[in-house]
């Protein structure tokens, strides 16, 4: 009786963890009994291994198999241990060698052809920071695997070729062998070519012409990480404007986009290249909640939240999604991150983005020449979107209606890459000015430290700030709005504190109460 033994990763939310399976040939009823696989969908694994093995001319022993994936008590799911199964089992009949520097990952077609997994990006820097040499994996995700520097990735159309190169006897082995197959990838083979839908990737703030009140406001926005509120008539261009925020952001670092493309792969999109822009997510008004903040069956994926980690959820027509949907934003906009507790386990995911919603004045979505809707309408209209998510949104803009004509244009107005160098410089003077107060963004410093001796506005602006005080409606709440806006204007202008302009303008930023 001999045992065999292979290494794998289990994935649990963004973590790869180690698993080993382990095989035993012996005595007893014929039959192949998995322990340590606590997810349903994991005791289809015997059948597909079963039948892999079969049609690649390697079937397993007809004697009683044991296979146990350790430690039992990590959580596992998906079919992405069938290769590491298949090998094992086979290395307790003798019949195979694996190597004990090498992870396998993959799942088996009932042809033995290797299928593609979601989430290689995290299992493969998992498997590098365990100390392994060596991945194999599906075809399909070599490319993202290469993404990871430091660790060989050798990919499999067919476990056919896996078998042979692992000492199967080749004449008894039948499977298509396509060229290439085991193959290593390196890290300097990534193209060069970038992910996410053309319509946020290749637009630019010069294509916006006019708009004077919306570049501003989404300079500022940048600047200071606020979130955003863009009201105006269908036609101002608010999409437009939100789609371009994500060019005037300072790019991720390399670990913020290894992260978001871990994020990416995980949520089952392809990655092909780590993307220094800050990523853009614009669910439509029907998502789903799920589909907003995370879930699904089994072991929950993250949702557009996650995915826009580090960069832009825009939620156009904001006041159309259901309000229980929207309230699943609280908890993200809160922490920055999103806890899902599903029956198929627990995933934690970070989702710290910039929110921009954007919506009509009124539901008739009309010109605001031709709405009829009654102020009662618009008021409820305007009640969907208050409270506690409208608290804490910074900027509540007004966009007017612009013609199509002037929205688009020859590239008059200003570039990206210039807007966004003044949010660079703007960035750093607020990370160097908050740090000591655990802040590095002025859209998250705590209100006591706005109001405290050391950063409350004195002098003129002092004043300035008072008297929008005593103007009305000025809330507590508000009043530090005021105060994280103005500070982005005057981190903007490179001013040291924000001046009494400053403060008016700050005022006019923050729109109207909800
Ligand atoms: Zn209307």
């Amino acid at each position: 009786v001999s045992l065999g033994s292979v290494h794998t990763v289990a994935l649990v939310g963004l973590t790869g963890r180690h698993v080993q399976v382990q095989a035993d040939v012996g005595g007893g009823l014929p039959g192949m009994i998995l322990l340590g696989l606590p997810d349903a969908s994991l005791s289809e694994a015997r059948d597909r291994v079963r039948a892999a093995a079969r049609n690649s001319g390697a079937p397993l022993s007809p004697r009683r198999i044991t296979v146990n994936l350790v430690p039992a008590a990590l959580p596992k799911r998906g079919p992405a241990f069938d290769v590491a199964i298949l090998l094992a089992c086979l290395e307790a009949e003798g019949l195979v060698s694996v190597p004990g520097d090498t992870v396998f990952l993959g799942e088996l077609g009932l042809d033995g052809a290797l299928r593609p997994l979601m989430g290689t990006l995290p299992c493969v820097l998992a498997a590098r920071e365990l100390g392994f040499a060596c991945v194999v994996l599906p075809r399909e995700n070599a490319e993202e695997a290469a993404l990871v520097p430091g660790i060989r990735v050798r990919p499999y159309a067919h476990v056919a070729a896996l078998l042979a190169e692992l000492g199967a006897d080749p004449s008894k082995l039948h499977a298509p062998r396509p060229a290439g197959d085991g193959g290593e990838r390196t890290a300097g083979e990534r193209s060069a070519s970038g992910t996410g839908s053309p319509a946020s990737r290749s637009v630019d703030l010069a294509e916006v012409v006019g708009q004077a009140t919306g570049r501003h406001a989404l300079e500022v926005a940048a600047a200071g990480a606020h979130h955003v509120l863009l009201k105006g008539p269908p036609g101002a261009g608010k999409t437009m404007l939100a789609e371009r925020l994500p060019t005037i952001l300072p790019p991720l670092s390399e670990d913020e986009a290894v992260l978001s493309a871990c994020l990416r792969s995980v949520g089952g999109q392809p990655v092909s290249a780590l993307d220094r822009r800050p990523p853009f997510q614009a669910p439509h008004h029907t998502t789903s909640t799920p589909a907003l903040v995370g879930g699904g069956s089994g072991v929950p994926r993250p949702g557009a939240a996650s995915l826009a980690h580090g960069g832009v959820l825009f939620l156009d027509e904001a006041a159309e999604f259901a309000a229980r949907t929207l309230d699943a934003l609280r908890e993200p906009l809160e922490s920055g991150s999103l806890t899902l507790h599903r029956s198929g386990g627990t995933a934690s995911y970070p989702a710290r983005f910039q929110l921009v919603m954007a919506t009509n004045p009124c539901p008739c979505g009309k010109p605001t020449r031709e709405c009829e809707c009654s102020a009662l309408v618009r008021r409820r209209y305007w009640a969907r979107l208050s409270g506690p998510l409208l608290d804490r949104i910074d900027l509540r803009v007004t966009v007017p209606a612009a013609s199509t004509k002037h929205l688009v244009a020859g590239g008059a107005g200003e570039a990206s890459s210039a807007v966004r160098a003044r949010v660079e410089a703007a960035r750093a003077a607020q990370a160097e000015r908050w740090a000591p107060h655990g802040a590095a963004v002025n859209a998250r410093v705590p209100g006591a430290v706005l109001r405290s001796d050391r950063f409350r506005p004195a002098g003129a602006a002092g004043r300035a700030l008072a008297q929008a005080a005593s103007g009305g409606t000025l809330t507590a709440r508000g009043v530090d709005r005021v105060l994280r806006i103005a500070w982005s204007l005057a981190d903007l202008a490179g001013r040291t504190s924000p001046g009494p302009g400053d403060i008016e303008s700050a005022a006019v930023l923050r729109g109207e109460e909800a």
